[in-house]
């Protein structure tokens, strides 16, 4: 059911802690956490603690929680110190546009030029 913990999900394992993962920020309904393979010297990963497997699910099945996710992206800009210069969030949807796990996820990235149009 929506929003129900996957047990084969990673993200999932992440946030019950069964999976590793360095924590930057939690709040009561996400959680942000470095990447493991950086793309920029920022770049966290802002989940929400419930299972939607992709940013148009949760908008429509959690609105409110869609917003906890951007807004904790913003707080972790705050901490990390690149509100001022720019950051990137990015949702990638769908395996052709690059998703590999299926939990929704927030990456947000900054520290270094982002071009535009992304690749
Ligand atoms: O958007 P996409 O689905 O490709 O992003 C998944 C991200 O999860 C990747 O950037 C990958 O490096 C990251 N990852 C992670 N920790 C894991 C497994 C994947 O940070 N244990």
């Amino acid at each position: 059911m929506a929003g129900e913990p996957d047990a084969h999900c990673l993200f999932c394992k992440i946030v019950a802690g069964e999976v590793p993962a360095t924590t930057v920020l939690e709040t009561e309904t996400t959680v942000a956490f470095r990447d493991i393979n950086p793309q920029a010297p920022t770049h966290v990963l802002v989940i929400p603690r419930a299972h939607y497997p992709n940013a148009a699910s949760l908008a429509t099945g959690a609105p409110a929680l869609a917003a906890d996710v951007l807004a904790t992206a913003g707080a972790v800009a705050e901490q990390e110190g690149v509100e001022d210069s720019g950051y990137r969030i990015v949702l990638n949807t769908g395996s052709g546009a690059g998703q590999t796990v299926f939990h929704v996820h927030a990456h947000v990235l900054a520290g270094r030029g982002l071009e535009w149009p992304p690749g």
